[in-house]
C-alpha cells in the first residue's frame, strides 16, 4: 500500500514509521530484525530501508603496488525490503538515489522493485562519493533527485527506457522526495532550496519527508514556507534520538542541522552515556508529543542502531 493511501486513510491520527540501515556486510538479516522486533509491536505504517552506495579504497598488494578496491559496506536495500514485508507484513519504503547509478540500472532497480510488491520509493540525489569533493552523477546517470524522480514517473506512465517497447506495464509508485528545515547545506539560501523542492512536488512527489530536526519551530516554519509556496503534499518529520556526547558535534557536521542550546547544555553537564541518553529520550518524547498534537501525518524516527530508545518514546505516545 501506498504511503499516501496510508495517510489518507488514517482519519487524521498521527501514524509512525521507523527507518533502518541494511546489516553491514557479513551481519545477516537475523541482526535487523533483533532491531525491528520491538518496534514492529507499535504497528509501523511503513518501515523505510536507507541506501548505501559503494566506496572504493587503494589496498597495498604484495608487490608494493596499491589496487582499487569497491567496498560496499550496507548492500540489499530492496531484498530487505521485500524480507521486511513477508515477515512482518508491512510497507517498505527503500530508498534510490542517483550517486552510482546509471539510467539503466536504475531502470532495473525499479522493475525489481515493481516485481516485489513494493508500492513506494524515497527518490534522493545521494551525497558525494568519499572520494569527491563535490556530488558527481555518473556520465549516464541523474544529477539530481527530480531527474531521478522523472524517471519514475515516466515508469508510471508506462514509458521505459527502450522506446520501442509496446503495451507496457505501468508501475505504481509513490514518490516520497527529501525537505530540509534547515536548508540543504549544498543551497545559497532557503528560498532556492523551496524552488527545487516545489519542483520535485510540481514533477510528481506525492510526500516530503524532512531532514531530522531537534527544534520544531523549525519544522512548523518550513511546513508554513512550504504551504506559502503552494506545496501542498503531506510533510512528514524526520526524528532522531541522541544518546551520546560525541553526537553533539558530529550529527551538526554531517547532517548541517543545529541543536537548541537547552538540550546541549543539558547534554554538556551528563556525566556518563546513560545520563544523555535519558535526556535525550526526553527531548525527542516531546518533540514527539508537540507535533502529534499539531496534527503532523506520520511521525517517522531514524533507529539508527537504537530501536530501545525510539520504542520507548512511542510507548508513551499510543
Ligand atoms: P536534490 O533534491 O537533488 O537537491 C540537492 C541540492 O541541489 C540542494 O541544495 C537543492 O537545493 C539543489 N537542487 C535541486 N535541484 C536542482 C536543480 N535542478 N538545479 C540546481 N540545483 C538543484 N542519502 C543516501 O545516500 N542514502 C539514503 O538512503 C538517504 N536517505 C535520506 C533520507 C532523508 C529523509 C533525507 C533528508 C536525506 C537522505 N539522504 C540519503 C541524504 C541525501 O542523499 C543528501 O542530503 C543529498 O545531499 C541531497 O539529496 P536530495 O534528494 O535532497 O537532492
Amino acid at each position: 500500500m501506498k504511503v499516501t493511501d496510508h495517510i489518507n486513510q488514517s482519519g487524521n491520527k498521527t501514524l509512525l514509521s521507523f527507518e533502518i540501515l541494511p546489516p553491514l556486510k557479513g551481519k545477516g538479516i537475523q541482526s535487523l530484525y533483533q532491531h525491528l522486533d520491538p518496534l514492529m509491536e507499535f504497528k509501523p505504517s511503513f518501515i523505510n530501508v536507507t541506501y548505501h552506495r559503494s566506496e572504493h579504497t587503494f589496498k597495498k598488494r604484495a608487490d608494493g603496488r596499491f589496487e582499487k578496491v569497491v567496498i560496499r559496506k550496507r548492500p540489499g536495500t530492496e531484498s530487505i525490503c521485500a524480507a521486511i514485508m513477508n515477515k512482518y507484513n508491512v510497507d517498505t519504503v527503500p530508498h534510490l538515489i542517483c550517486g552510482g547509478f546509471s539510467v539503466n540500472e536504475t531502470e532495473d532497480a525499479l522493475i525489481n522493485l515493481n516485481y516485489l510488491g513494493i508500492d513506494n520509493v524515497l527518490v534522493l540525489r545521494g551525497d558525494a562519493a568519499k572520494n569527491e569533493s563535490a556530488f558527481e552523477a555518473e556520465p549516464d546517470g541523474h544529477a539530481y533527485a527530480i531527474d531521478l524522480l522523472q524517471q519514475v514517473t515516466n515508469l508510471n506512465a508506462g514509458i521505459y527506457l527502450e522506446e520501442d517497447l509496446k503495451n507496457t506495464t505501468r508501475t505504481r509508485f509513490c514518490i516520497g522526495v527529501a525537505g530540509y528545515p534547515e536548508k540543504h547545506f549544498e543551497a545559497p539560501n532557503m528560498e532556492s532550496d523551496l524552488r527545487y523542492l516545489k519542483a520535485k512536488v510540481d514533477a510528481g512527489a506525492d510526500y516530503i519527508v524532512t531532514q531530522m530536526f531537534f527544534d520544531n519551530k523549525k519544522y512548523f516554519a518550513f511546513v508554513k514556507a512550504c504551504r506559502d509556496m503552494g506545496i501542498e503534499v503531506p510533510i512528514i518529520p524526520g526524528l532522531k534520538p541522541i544518546y551520546t556526547k560525541k553526537q553533539l558535534t558530529t550529527l551538526p557536521k554531517t547532517f548541517h542541522i543545529d541543536l537548541p542550546s537547552d538540550l546541549s547544555e543539558a547534554i554538556q553537564h551528563c556525566k556518563t552515556d546513560d545520563e544523555v541518553e535519558k535526556v535525550g529520550t526526553e527531548w525527542l518524547l516531546q518533540q514527539s508529543v508537540e507535533l502529534k498534537k499539531a496534527g503532523v501525518p506520520v511521525l517517522h524516527y531514524y533507529t539508527l542502531g537504537r530501536p530501545h530508545i525510539v520504542a520507548n518514546v512511542v510507548k508513551d505516545l499510543v
